[in-house]
């Protein structure tokens, strides 16, 4: 019985991903094995990664298949359970398939205790997002108090998270944004400076907003803005490669040179996969829970309602219309079932 819908990778984008490249289908009901439980799919993320495992070559990420379904992130209800490990009614996370409704193993899932903090933060400030941004600034850029981060993509989700976790660390952060809603909550979240980047004199308004040069270059997009930025590293200086989504929809990306900088400033450059952390994510998770609760961190999400409203989410970030994390609801806890 087709009661149930996915959605399906039909075609590779060669540049920005769009509609004909996916496709929303009618599928089965699952039913669980035993051991297994029913999800019902509450809550999608959508993420820039998603993209670069669109295209055939994803490397170190597997590719997703032609003709099968997307997965990623998400926030899901027990509607059945037939293991000891959850009961109908939990609500879970984990990396699910973008199907409204799924058989699952538990094993694969983490039970989000909602009275914490609201179930959501599980996929963004109390998940990869907020570790990416814990693990990147403290581990590789170690900011220092005083010192000048430099976030871009910092009206995203983990851009607008690394500009709290470097102000707690009591550096003086300059956050690049492509709109002015995302400068001023940029402002809101405690850095001295925010710029948006389609200003005609970017670079010189991001001089002007350093005077005492950049320490910690937290890059989410990579591309032009980047180019900006190099020139003003300070001596050992260092550059976290978070992201580069301004290259994930280009085949071929050429830009001016970085070496010549990095050799001047004796900078280090790291790129990471929050992945690399995975070890440590309690550590993190206790940070992130702890500035959380005193109220020295907050978050913004955009929520977009309806499970065929996943695609449009996706490519949005592509053209910047999340302020803070892009998320779609697929439906409430309890809701009865169409
Ligand atoms: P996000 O920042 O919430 O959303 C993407 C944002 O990127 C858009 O809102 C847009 O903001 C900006 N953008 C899109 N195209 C751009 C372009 N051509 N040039 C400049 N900016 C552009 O996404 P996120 O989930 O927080 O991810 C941010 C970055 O971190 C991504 O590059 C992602 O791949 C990376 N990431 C890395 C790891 C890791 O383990 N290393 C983990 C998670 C995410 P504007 O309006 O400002 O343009």
């Amino acid at each position: 019985m087709a009661n149930n819908r996915e959605i399906l990778l039909v075609k590779r984008p060669r540049k920005e991903p769009a509609s004909d490249h996916l496709t929303i289908t009618e599928t089965d009901m699952p039913v669980p094995d035993e051991g297994e439980v029913l999800l019902r799919l509450l809550y999608v993320s959508v993420d820039p990664y998603m993209r670069c495992r669109m295209n055939e070559e994803a490397s170190p990420m597997t590719p997703f298949e032609l003709n099968q379904p997307l997965e990623g992130g998400a926030i899901a209800e027990v509607l059945e359970s037939r293991s000891p490990k959850l009961n109908a009614g939990d609500i879970v996370t984990g990396n699910l398939l973008w199907r409204e409704y799924s058989a699952a193993d538990p094993g694969s899932l983490r039970r989000i205790d909602a009275s914490l903090a609201p179930a959501t933060t599980a996929l963004h400030v109390l998940g990869l997002t907020g570790l990416t941004a814990y693990f990147g600034l403290m581990d590789i850029g170690k900011p220092q108090e005083g010192e000048t981060v430099v976030i871009s993509g910092a009206g995203g989700a983990v851009g607008s998270t690394a500009v709290q976790i470097a102000t707690i660390a009591g550096a003086r952060v300059v956050g690049i944004a492509g709109r002015e809603d995302k400068v001023e909550l940029i402002q809101k979240l405690g850095a001295a400076e925010a710029i948006n980047y389609h200003e005609a004199d970017f670079s010189q308004a991001l001089q002007a907003a350093c005077p005492e040069g950049v320490d910690v270059y937290f890059d989410n997009v990579g591309g032009e803005i980047s180019d900006a930025v190099y020139p003003l590293l300070n001596k050992f200086a260092r550059v976290v490669q978070c992201g580069a989504i301004s290259s994930y929809n280009k085949p071929h990306d050429q830009g001016p040179r970085h070496q010549k900088h990095l050799l001047a400033s004796s900078a280090i450059m790291k790129g990471f996969a929050v992945h690399d952390y995975r070890d440590r994510f309690p550590e993190g998770l206790q940070f992130l829970t702890k500035w959380l609760n005193e109220d020295k961190l907050t978050y913004e999400e955009t929520i977009i309602e309806g499970f065929e409203q996943i695609p449009d989410a996706l490519f949005g970030l592509f053209r910047g219309t999340n302020i803070g994390k892009q998320l779609v609801r697929v439906a409430k806890p309890g809701q009865e079932k169409e």
